[in-house]
């Protein structure tokens, strides 16, 4: 079965994991942030050495090695019961981010909107990630140069994902504005569908 799939779309600080954190508390609304699955490896681990060589580059870790640990994840979560495919919709946080990975999970999401989360202002968007490197500790938002180049990754790889879906699932929110007023848009689409 495919699984019902909202996607959070947007450049790096937008706010996809703050929205998509607030959307997994509602019952029936699975999060899963491919960053997120990233950092809960250990770091001497075989994958987890890969994602730290990429991800202090600013680079995306390898599509082969990304859909391997993503479905591990989800079947891990689908296990252990957290994730119920008949009845949940999952909402997906920085996957698929090339165009490869839409192409790879093709038969297995059933992507029925796309969030895509604007930030107008530049300038904001790099100070977000500066204070979450202090807050939560992470290594490629500290430093200017690896955020620069994050930025020019996600336009390079991750935008074209948005030209393999449909046009008319594709909801563009307002991500300059506050996250209560962001999540308000947001879920005025969610309570349409
Ligand atoms: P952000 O959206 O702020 O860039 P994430 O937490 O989503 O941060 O991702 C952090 C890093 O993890 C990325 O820069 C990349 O190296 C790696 N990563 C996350 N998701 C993917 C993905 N789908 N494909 C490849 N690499 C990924």
């Amino acid at each position: 079965m495919k699984y019902r799939t909202i996607l959070l779309f947007g450049a790096p600080g937008a706010g996809k994991g703050t929205q998509g954190k607030i959307m997994g508390t509602i019952p029936n609304f699975f999060h899963c942030a491919c960053g997120d699955v990233f950092r809960s490896l250990k770091a001497d681990s075989p994958i987890g050495r890969v994602f730290l060589e990429y991800s202090s580059r600013g680079q995306l870790v390898p599509d082969a090695t990304t859909i391997d640990l993503w479905h591990e994840f989800i079947d891990g979560s689908t296990k252990a019961g957290r994730f119920r495919p008949e009845q949940d919709t999952l909402v997906l946080d920085g996957i698929p981010r090339s165009v490869a990975q839409a192409e790879i999970l093709q038969d297995t999401l059933e992507v029925v909107a796309i969030f895509y989360l604007r930030c107008t202002n530049e300038k904001a968007l790099v100070q977000r990630l500066q204070r979450r490197a202090l807050k939560e500790n992470r290594l490629d938002d500290a430093n200017l140069e690896v955020i620069q180049e994050r930025q020019a990754t996600y336009e390079r790889e991750t935008e074209p994902v948005l030209g393999f879906y449909e046009k008319k699932i594709e909801h563009r929110i307002n991500a300059d504005q506050s996250p209560h007023k962001v999540l308000f848009d947001l879920l005025k689409h969610i309570v349409k569908s």
